[in-house]
């Protein structure tokens, strides 16, 4: 097979081209400088941009890889979860491509996406595994079988905000630019992570041992800022900050693999680019016999390879594709690889 992946789901318009489990080529364009002021992502003019910019991807990925459209066998996109108005321009071109190529299409979830990413440099996943979501919109621990037949438990989620989001919100807090999460990796760089106590919510030995909050932990951040107004030391903040975030994660996943008697770890999502949150996990798997999983830098936050690798494996699988007229869903359930659930296997 040759699978056109195709993402949109926020302010990246990503486009892959998977064959057999290998990245042939990719693009990636970014509308995130045009939200940087608003200090968010804006949904409308995310769309404008991934109408504006997908053509001009989709035409350098085909170039990179030394493909025609073609020679392209299926089309996946992500169907949700992520913004209205920018999921519609992904879908509404997939279905143009796929109908142009005379080729199924697959929508897809866009965090089964980030799970399936990793087969590219890391080669299939395995039967069962752990699976840590995190993400700018996601913290989640599920127990990961076989993605294209829906085989996902969720063990749980974050109650409140998600670590990304948190980084988001932290590195307002303390004057660096959005998005936060790069920001805070760099900032820390030069900090202390124990210069500060921070809390490591929910790890205490009666709280829920899966589920996550990390909207107390902002809170604490805001409040030592406001009580040392005028001298706070940013990178002392952002280190004792993302330590306080990677240890919490890793307490969790680590506990959760020893619960699921799973002895590999797949972390992915965009906080997985974290520096201390990959080394910290890294650290913590290798003391308790576990092997990390985790997508190289650029492949975990949002990109057309995800979504390219996801429709590889459906296609592998022999999933049926979804009719042309399959809708978007902004807040879809990841219950599996196809966003509106996986039938007909043989
Ligand atoms: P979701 O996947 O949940 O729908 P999203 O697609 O917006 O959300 P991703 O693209 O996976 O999220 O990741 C973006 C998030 O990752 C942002 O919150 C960003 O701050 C964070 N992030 C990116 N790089 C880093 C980093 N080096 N350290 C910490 N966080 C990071
Ligand atoms: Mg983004
Ligand atoms: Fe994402």
């Amino acid at each position: 097979p040759l699978v056109l992946g195709i993402e949109t789901s926020c302010d990246e318009t990503g486009v892959g081209l998977v064959s057999g489990g290998v990245l042939l080529g990719d693009a990636l364009a970014s509308s995130m400088e045009e939200h940087a002021r608003f200090g968010g992502v804006v949904p409308e003019v995310a769309a404008r941009a991934h109408l504006e910019a997908m053509a001009p991807m989709v035409r350098t990925a085909l170039q990179r890889a030394q493909v025609d459209l073609a020679d392209v066998t299926a089309v996946a996109v992500t169907a949700g979860p992520g913004l209205s108005p920018a999921l519609q321009v992904g879908l509404a071109a997939g279905k143009a491509y796929a109908l142009a190529a005379g080729v199924p299409l697959y929508a897809v979830h866009h965090l089964a996406g980030h799970a399936a990413v990793d087969v590219l440099d890391h080669g299939p996943l395995p039967e069962r595994c752990v699976a840590l979501i995190v993400s700018g919109g996601h913290t989640s621990l599920l127990s990961v079988g076989d993605l294209a037949r829906d085989e996902i438990v969720h063990l749980g989620d974050t109650v409140d905000d998600a670590a990304g989001e948190a980084f988001d919100k932290v590195a307002r807090l303390i004057g660096l630019p959005y998005p936060g999460g790069p920001a805070i990796d760099r900032a820390a760089r030069d900090g202390d992570p124990h210069a500060i106590a921070f809390p490591r919510p929910l790890t205490g030995p009666s709280d829920p041992p899966w589920t996550f909050s990390f909207s107390g932990l902002k809170t604490a951040v805001a409040r030592w800022v406001e009580a040392h107004d005028g001298t706070v030391p940013v990178p002392d903040v952002a280190a004792s900050f993302q330590e306080a975030v990677a240890d919490t994660l890793a307490r969790k996943a680590v506990a959760a693999c020893a619960d699921q008697g799973a002895d590999i770890l797949l972390m992915v999502g965009g906080v997985a680019a974290n520096s201390r949150v990959r080394a910290l996990m890294e650290q913590r798997c290798a003391a308790a016999g576990l092997t990390l999983r985790v997508p190289p830098i650029r492949l975990c936050t949002d990109n057309g390879a995800m979504i390219a690798a996801l429709g590889d494996l459906l296609v592998r699988a022999d999933v049926e594709p979804d009719p042309l007229d399959v809708a978007a869903d902004p807040r879809a359930r990841l219950t599996g690889a196809l966003l509106h659930g996986t039938r007909a296997l043989p």
